[in-house]
């Protein structure tokens, strides 16, 4: 059951960027997407909401492949907030986070009482109730990510995607938002997350897969996947798993960047070499 890719390849205008990956999303769990900037995290996760049409392979959801169900059935199980987002220009953030209730809508398009009052408990959930009325387009890099995410919830679907939904949060709301899948997965649903927090990732999900270079790195607990010799192979980064004090979890510590790609030096600027200003 679950969401499974089997010897998945997928890429963009017919270059291969995934070329054979299988792996599973366990079900009613909390799985975070871990690895490098381009290690294809974003790419596996529009194949599996049917963004991005595989190239070969398969990508099923509860044993089915993905393809065979209506959109609108498909848009009832799986939500993904994407990474990226066209800003609409000029409508409210309640209008976006209704827009989120679309696969439920009646031919007429128009919001019935029910999805009102979602739309309204998923701004509450979300703090987007103290910005509904405020233009999408006139808010923080944060503030649009969770104006998206409350349209992403307001869909009620028991997959959720999120692609780097932290990124753009102030560290309260990265918490909340990571207390938000808890209970998500807590009523039953099946949360994957794109994270690059690896501390977060080790505290709140449940399992994880590492990809590199659109490749499998290693999938499992936590505790299991974040050794020395992943961290070291993945992020090129000399680190070591110890206990969180605080959590009991796996804790990730950075001990130096001695593995990491030397950044280039830049030449002494202008300033420095005395020349002197135009
Ligand atoms: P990640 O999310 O892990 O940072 P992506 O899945 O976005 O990585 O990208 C994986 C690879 O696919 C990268 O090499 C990237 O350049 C390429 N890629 C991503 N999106 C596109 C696109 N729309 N067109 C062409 N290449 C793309
Ligand atoms: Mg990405």
């Amino acid at each position: 059951m679950a969401l499974s890719v089997k010897n998945l390849k997928a890429g963009y205008g017919g270059k291969e960027a995934i070329h054979d990956l299988t792996t599973t999303i366990p079900e009613g769990k909390i799985t975070a997407l871990i690895g490098p900037n381009g290690s294809c995290k974003s790419t596996l996760l529009k194949t599996l909401s049917r963004l991005l049409p595989p190239m070969a392979g398969e990508a099923t959801i509860d044993g089915k492949p993905i393809y065979q169900m209506s959109p609108r059935a498909f848009s009832r199980r799986l939500s993904l907030l994407p990474q990226h987002q066209l800003v609409p220009e000029g409508i409210t953030v309640r209008t976006l986070v209704g827009y989120g209730r679309s696969p439920y809508l009646n031919l007429w398009g128009s919001l019935g009482k029910e999805d009102e009052q979602i739309v309204e408990q998923v701004m509450a959930a979300t703090h987007t109730d103290i910005i509904a009325d405020k233009r999408v387009d006139q808010l923080s890099g944060g503030q649009q990510q969770r104006a998206f995410l409350a349209m992403t919830l307001a869909q009620e679907t028991p997959y959720l995607l999120l692609d780097e939904p932290t990124t753009y949060l102030d560290l309260n709301h990265q918490v909340a938002l990571m207390e938000m899948m808890a209970a998500q997965r807590d009523r039953g649903a099946t949360v994957v997350a794109v994270l690059h927090d690896l501390n977060q990732a080790a505290r709140y999900c449940d399992h994880l897969i590492i990809m590199k270079d659109g490749a499998l790195m290693g999938e499992g607990s936590p505790q299991e996947v974040l050794t020395a010799e992943m961290l070291a192979k993945v992020f090129r980064v000399s680190a070591a798993q110890h206990v969180c004090p605080e959590s009991g979890k796996p804790m990730v510590v950075v001990k130096n960047a001695g593995l990491t790609e030397q950044m280039v030096v830049l030449p002494d600027p202008g300033w420095k070499r005395g020349e002197k200003a135009a």
